[in-house]
């Protein structure tokens, strides 16, 4: 969506609001929620005095640099305050620490470095508090608002976004189910994803329940391919022809990140080796 599309601010509830657009913005009490697709400029007239960053990815904290500018504080967690502060850590991690070509990376996934101020794990609101949810980043969080309204960041995905990503992304597959597992326990009346529309409660426990087949559909179509020892990069190419993903280098970079955290939690489970050959690194399963 271009940034002319962004509309005004939508009422959750009470004082829970949030902007639709690729990545959703929250709003609540002074408090701007990932700031990734909405700036200073879109919320204009609206006291800020605080910026919540679920995680540390981009598309979620693009703008709150813009905010700091203006005298609010920037809190994010711990483990993905590094992310925000030095979003190059991102970038690095994609290519194995090595520095990648510019070329090879989106503006997608180029961040606007912001200091952070305080620690999520060291803050505290009566009206507002966070929920620790890693699996798609180390330090993701989520915020559940005295309304009930829960912003999930990227912890949760609507069924609307699967008909278009088709990819679970986590980095650690065995973290991403124990946050999905905590979700559906969680108190709250509606979830403003990180995108997509918002659900009221029952199809967001729909919706985990979707994600959570999701990430075993990725284990189950990983045993599969791997009947026979297959290089990482054939896995990838195999894996993102069978769901038919989007063909794009982002698309590519995200599969491989995906795949390595499914790989590492079938080795640990002793359903997954792997050997080293003629250089190559090739999987089978047991
Ligand atoms: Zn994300």
């Amino acid at each position: 969506m271009a940034k002319s599309e962004i509309t005004a601010p939508i009422k959750v509830t009470g004082n829970s609001y949030y902007i639709p657009s690729m990545s959703n913005t929250g709003l609540f009490k002074g408090y701007v929620i990932d700031p990734g697709s909405s700036g200073y400029e879109e919320l204009k007239g609206v006291h800020v005095h605080s910026v919540l960053i679920t995680h540390g990815h981009n598309d979620h904290f693009r703008h709150a640099c813009e905010f700091r500018e203006k005298g609010a504080r920037v809190i994010a967690s711990k483990d993905d305050a590094l992310l925000v502060r030095n979003p190059e850590v991102n970038l690095r991690g994609l290519f194995s620490w090595a520095k990648p070509p510019m070329e090879m990376v989106t503006h997608f996934f180029q961040g606007n470095a912001c200091e952070v101020d305080e620690y999520i794990e060291e803050w505290q609101d009566s009206s507002i508090w966070a929920v620790p949810l890693p699996g798609h980043t180390l330090g993701e969080y989520g915020f559940i608002t005295e309304d009930g309204v829960f912003y999930s960041g990227d912890s949760l995905y609507s069924e609307q976004i699967w008909g278009k990503y088709k990819l679970p992304y986590s980095i650690d597959r065995n973290l991403c189910r124990e946050s999905l597992q905590k979700i559906k326990t969680l108190d709250y009346d509606y979830v403003v994803p990180g995108h997509g529309v918002p659900m009221p409660r029952q199809e967001a426990l729909m919706a985990a329940d979707y994600h959570l087949e999701a990430l075993d559909r990725v284990d189950d179509i990983i045993l599969e391919l791997t009947a026979e020892p297959i290089s990482t990069e054939d896995l990838v190419t195999e894996f993102s022809n069978r769901l038919e993903l989007y063909k794009s280098i982002n698309n590519y970079w995200l599969t491989v990140v995906m795949l390595k955290g499914h790989l590492s939690d079938l080795i640990d489970k002793g359903k997954m080796k792997y050997q080293l050959e003629n250089y190559c690194m090739y999987w089978y399963r047991v």
